[in-house]
């Protein structure tokens, strides 16, 4: 699995193993904000592409605990009923983080879209 996207300054394609974007957590606005972001190997911009707050962590933590108990039904052949509660958390969590990223892009940072080349990821 691999992570491709276009350095916003450089215009200079990107391919990244998801496990080594680094992060960092920055006090913005007077909110404790957990960033993910490339380092642009020509040109050292950087290249955030996810933010996390308080809200959207709290939604991530209860959508993992819903697709956990979604995967233990599938496994016992038991039609899960959390599959569409895990959508929901997953539309509640998108929204609170472009609404996060928005406000973040205001405060000079820059977020890049990603193409996810690959599988078993979930979106996030
Ligand atoms: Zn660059």
């Amino acid at each position: 699995m691999k992570v491709t996207f276009e350095c916003y300054n450089c215009k200079v394609s990107q391919v990244e193993n998801p496990a080594e974007a680094k992060e960092k957590t920055e006090v913005i606005n007077g909110q404790s904000i957990d960033l993910k972001y490339y380092e642009c190997p020509v040109c050292r911009a950087l290249n955030y592409v996810q933010c996390d707050n308080a809200g959207s962590k709290n939604q991530l933590a209860k959508y993992l605990s819903v697709a956990k108990i979604q995967i233990n039904a599938n496994r016992q052949g038991r039609r899960g009923k959390q599959s569409g509660k895990a959508k929901k958390i997953q539309i509640h969590l998108r929204r609170i983080r472009s609404e996060l990223q928005k406000e973040l892009e205001h405060n000079g940072l820059h977020f890049v879209d990603y193409k996810v080349v690959g599988d078993d990821y979930v979106g996030m």
